[in-house]
């Protein structure tokens, strides 16, 4: 039996890095699986494909997670095409690092939309049906920078630290109805993201700060999304797991 059977989840920013890596385990479990990106057409293709190659139902959706209307168009598509929604994973998210002095309201406000309102967005349009289907898994990518804070990532930490303040709210809020919130907190994992730290002699500076000895990989994140997408945490809620080599205890 598969973990995510007849399950709907919905994943932003799935084209790349961790959102794919968490839309190929899911649908290996056998969730159908509609995913968003902003820009890379090609890819959100190729992995739409690669989904239903798994015989899953998947679809590719254009939609910028920090813009509120553009979520609420996109869940009514997914409601309409997929017929529920029981996972939503708030994955999307970018990192514009600068040291306060130099960062301008611009980058700031770029960050907080994406990375901290987009949580908001997409968990307000999802919790309906999942309110009337009393029964909801919402994992909301946070990250160990949100929890240690990093010198150069103010704007970063703060947002992916908002996200464990409201993850927590909102598996207070809606407990009793049976759909549970939290939220993973990665740490170095090897994606685009992260590719320039894989550069010259800061890579084993990095490593040397990891007990595991090892980058985090998109699979090992995919993993713990897969755990508390699954009814195999149905007693988790409002928790934050680092998944981070031991980077972070
Ligand atoms: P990534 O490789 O840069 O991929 C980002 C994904 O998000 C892409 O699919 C991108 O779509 C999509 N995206 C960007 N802006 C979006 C928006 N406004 N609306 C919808 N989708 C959007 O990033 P990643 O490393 O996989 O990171 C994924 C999440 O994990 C992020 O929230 C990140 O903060 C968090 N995280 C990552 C690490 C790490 O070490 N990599 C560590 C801790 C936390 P396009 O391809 O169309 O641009």
């Amino acid at each position: 039996m598969k973990l995510l059977e007849n399950k709907v989840a919905i994943v932003t920013g799935a084209s790349r890095g961790i959102g794919e890596a968490i839309a190929v385990k899911f649908a290996e479990q056998g969730a159908n699986v509609a995913f968003t990106y902003v820009s890379s057409d090609e890819k959100a293709r190729i992995l739409e494909e690669k989904l239903r190659a798994l015989g899953v139902q998947a679809k590719a959706y254009k939609s910028n997670a920090g813009v509120y209307e553009e979520t609420e168009v996109l869940v009514t598509e997914v409601l309409k095409e997929f017929g529920k929604i029981d996972i939503c994973v708030n994955n999307a998210g970018i990192s514009k690092d600068n040291l306060l002095l130099r960062m301008s309201p611009d980058q700031w406000d770029d960050v907080m939309n994406i990375n901290l309102k987009s949580v908001y967005n997409m968990t307000k349009q999802v919790i309906r049906p999942m309110m009337k289907a009393k029964s909801g898994s919402i994992i909301n990518m946070s990250s160990v920078i949100g929890i240690m804070g990093n010198a150069g990532q103010s704007s970063y930490a703060a947002s992916k630290a908002g996200i464990i303040g409201f993850s927590k709210s909102i598996a207070q809020e809606l407990g009793s109805r049976n759909i549970r919130c939290n939220a993973v907190a990665p740490g170095f994992i090897e994606t685009d993201m992260t590719s320039y730290l894989k550069e010259g002699e800061q890579a084993s500076g990095y490593i040397q700060q990891i007990p595991l000895a090892r980058f985090g990989t998109p699979e090992d994140i995919a993993n713990v999304c897969l755990f508390l997408a699954s009814d195999m945490s149905s007693y988790v809620t409002g928790q934050t797991i680092s998944a981070c080599g031991g980077l972070c205890m």
